[in-house]
This record gives structure tokens, C-alpha cells and sequence, in this order.
């Protein structure tokens, strides 16, 4: 599934791109410019896994397309838009090399069961038990889950060389995989769509930033929740990937109307930073452009082209302390949009500390799920 969708993406993205004929550039890995046609099909395919974002286990979709095409992957079928099946095999031969990526005709049988049974390598990733976006209705309905996690990003600039999706990528991908381990360990958790738009005031006209207002959240928030209570799933979790976010007062004021136990918290504190580096920063620094290397290389920019977001402080001591608050001015007090050093950045880093969040994150996820919403003291 992850594969089918990460295609069917694909072809949105490149279907008002000049198709058939003309070169199509990608961005590869280091950030440098390149034309598929002239990788052929493994470029193509490699080009469709990069280009497959936020929305999916971006791990599951290096694993089943962001490699190259091995020997063994020409009896692999895929299926054509008129779903007639197509052997990788026999586009190398008919020298449709490249048109998978290019013009993003083909996609491959979703499911298990629409592939031919002869297939080489590996059957790809199966669908996401825990993952409500790649269920079908009967899966979805007869699953009673327990817990709801519901990722939240944000649409804005991150320095000048992380994704406008970093906290949407970043909020999703934790959720996953925490969900993955809870779900292994018997917690009936189910992942939600994320929520791509955060509260972003300051930094409207910083591009095409998108702003929903917290009143606006206070509202998507609340149907999610009247929805969850529909559906009889008593748990949810908002997973926080923006710092400007901020649920707390939505909780308080939903928490009263509905049986629906209600959470929230910010990936980024839920294991200590300090374990994994030297100084995490606030926005596009060392932590989050290590997180990004590690859930999404292909989407980060070679770290040269990075500013040093320096931030500007407050000239008054209680707002630069911390302990007085005032929103800031993103226009005004970094040159970058960063605020701390995303130069020292690694994807290992980037790894580790995705790891023990998701650890952390999953072993709540068992706990509360294993949790009495009506009775949730000791
Ligand atoms: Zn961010």
C-alpha cells in the first residue's frame, strides 16, 4: 500500500509536468538536479519513492522503491492505468525505460493478492494495521482501537534547507512507528491522517506559510474528537510537531464535553535531547535537521546551503529568560527562518533520537491504551 500510494502521488506531482519527450528534473539525494529519463527505470522509480512525502512510512517506501531495480525485480508486475499487468521485465525490453518515473503511467498492484505469486523479490510491506489511511472500510470498522494518535504539523519555512513539511513529516513518521511498536506489543493503536496546518501568525508572508488561528484548530480538533466519539475509540493522543501549536487550552476546554480520553504532546520532548546533541535548537537547528536526514534525506538540502539560524534575542531580560512570553517576530529575528545551528546535524543522530522517542512514545501509548478512560487515577 505504502508503494501504491507513494506512486499515485507521484503521478499528481508529475502529471502537469511536461510528459512525454522533454527531460524532468528531480532533486536526488544531495540536493543536486537530475533528469530521470536519462537514469532510466531505476531512476524513475527512485524519483516516484523520493517524491512520496509526509503521508507514508517513508522507510517502507525506500525500502520497497528507493533502491535500484535488482535482476530479480524484471518479473515484478505492474499495473498498468487500464489495469492490465506489466512486467518490469518487459518495459526494459519494449525500452519503456524511464516511463514509470517520468510520466508516472504505472503503479504497482496495491494488495497482496494483485500480485502474481512468482515475484522474486519479497512481497513489498503490507498494509498498516495501525495506520488508518491505508485500511480498507471492513479492516478499519472490525479493528476497535483503543487509541487514536493524531499527528499535527505545520506549512512554513525551516532555514533554507529543510521542507515548508518538516513538522508534518516529523509528527507523522514518530507516530508511526511508535504506533508500529505499540501495535506489536498488542495495543490497539490506529494512526489518523495528519493535520498539515499549524498556528503560524508570525511568519504569514514568509512564503506561502499557511496559518490556521487556534480558534480554527479549537474547531478541526473538536470534530476529530466528536468523530473518535462516533466511532467508540475512548483514547486520543494529539502528536504535536510545532512549536507554535499549542493544545493545552483546546484539551481543557473539549476534555468537558466528551468521554473521549484526550492528550497531547511534542515529539521532540518526549526522550531528552541533551543525550543526542550538542544543542538541539529551536527551529531547523541540529535536532530537527538530524530527525529530517534520517526520516527524509531526499527533502533536505545539502547542509552548505543551510544559514546558521542565529536568532535575534528579546532586549528585554524576563522574555530573553524565558520566563515572561511573547510570541516572536520570524520576520524580524532570525535572517534564515532558523533559530539554532543545523550544522552539526547527522542522520545517525537523527536516528538515535527518533528511536528512543518512538520508544518512549510507544510504551505510553501501550500504557494508555491499557488505561480506564473512565478511571485514570491510582
Ligand atoms: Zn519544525
Amino acid at each position: 500500500m505504502e508503494v501504491e500510494h507513494g506512486l499515485a502521488r507521484a503521478r499528481a506531482v508529475v502529471d502537469d509536468e511536461p510528459v512525454v519527450g522533454q527531460p524532468l528534473l528531480r532533486r536526488d539525494a544531495a540536493g543536486h538536479s537530475k533528469e530521470v529519463p536519462d537514469e532510466g527505470l531505476v531512476g524513475g522509480l527512485d524519483g516516484v519513492g523520493a517524491r512520496d512525502r509526509c503521508a507514508r512510512d517513508d522507510q517502507d517506501v525506500r525500502r520497497g522503491l528507493g533502491r535500484d531495480i535488482a535482476e530479480g525485480d524484471r518479473a515484478v508486475v505492474l499495473v498498468d492505468e487500464v489495469g492490465r499487468d506489466v512486467a518490469i521485465g518487459d518495459l526494459l525490453e519494449e525500452g519503456l525505460v524511464g516511463s514509470v518515473g517520468h510520466g508516472g503511467r504505472y503503479r504497482r498492484g496495491g494488495r497482496q493478492a494483485n500480485r502474481a505469486p512468482s515475484l522474486s523479490p519479497p512481497p513489498l510491506d503490507p498494509v498498516r494495521p495501525y495506520v488508518l489511511a491505508d485500511l480498507s472500510w471492513p479492516e478499519a470498522r472490525d479493528a476497535a482501537f483503543a487509541v487514536a494518535v493524531l499527528p499535527w504539523g505545520a506549512t512554513e519555512p525551516h532555514n533554507l534547507h529543510l521542507p515548508y513539511a518538516t513538522d508534518t513529516i516529523q509528527a507523522e513518521g514518530v507516530a508511526a512507528e511508535a504506533a508500529r511498536r505499540a501495535w506489536e506489543r498488542g495495543a490497539r493503536v490506529v494512526v489518523l491522517p495528519p493535520v498539515p496546518f499549524g498556528a503560524n501568525a508570525m511568519q504569514l508572508g514568509l512564503g506561502p506559510v499557511i496559518d490556521l488561528r487556534p480558534s480554527t484548530q479549537a474547531l478541526v480538533l473538536g470534530d476529530v474528537v466528536r468523530s473518535l466519539e462516533a466511532a467508540g475509540v475512548a483514547r486520543l493522543v494529539v502528536l504535536n510537531g510545532h512549536g507554535g501549536n499549542d493544545f493545552k487550552p483546546m484539551i481543557r476546554e473539549l476534555q468537558a464535553q466528551t468521554p473521549v480520553f484526550l492528550c497531547a504532546l511534542d515529539w521532540w520532548r518526549a526522550a531528552p535531547a541533551a543525550d543526542h546533541f550538542d544543542a538541539p535548537g529551536d527551529h531547523a537547528g541540529e535536532l530537527e535537521t538530524s530527525a529530517m536526514l534520517h526520516l527524509q534525506p531526499d527533502l533536505v538540502r545539502p547542509l552548505a546551503e543551510a544559514g546558521d539560524g542565529a536568532e535575534r534575542p528579546f532586549r528585554v531580560a524576563a522574555l530573553r529568560e524565558g520566563w515572561a512570553w511573547a510570541p516572536r517576530d520570524w520576520h524580524r529575528m532570525t535572517a534564515d527562518t532558523g533559530v539554532g545551528d543545523p550544522r552539526p546535524a547527522t542522520a545517525e543522530k537523527g536516528a538515535a533520537f527518533v528511536d528512543a522517542v518512538a520508544e518512549r512514545v510507544a510504551g505510553f501509548l501501550v500504557e494508555l491504551a491499557a488505561m480506564d478512560p473512565a478511571d485514570p487515577y491510582e
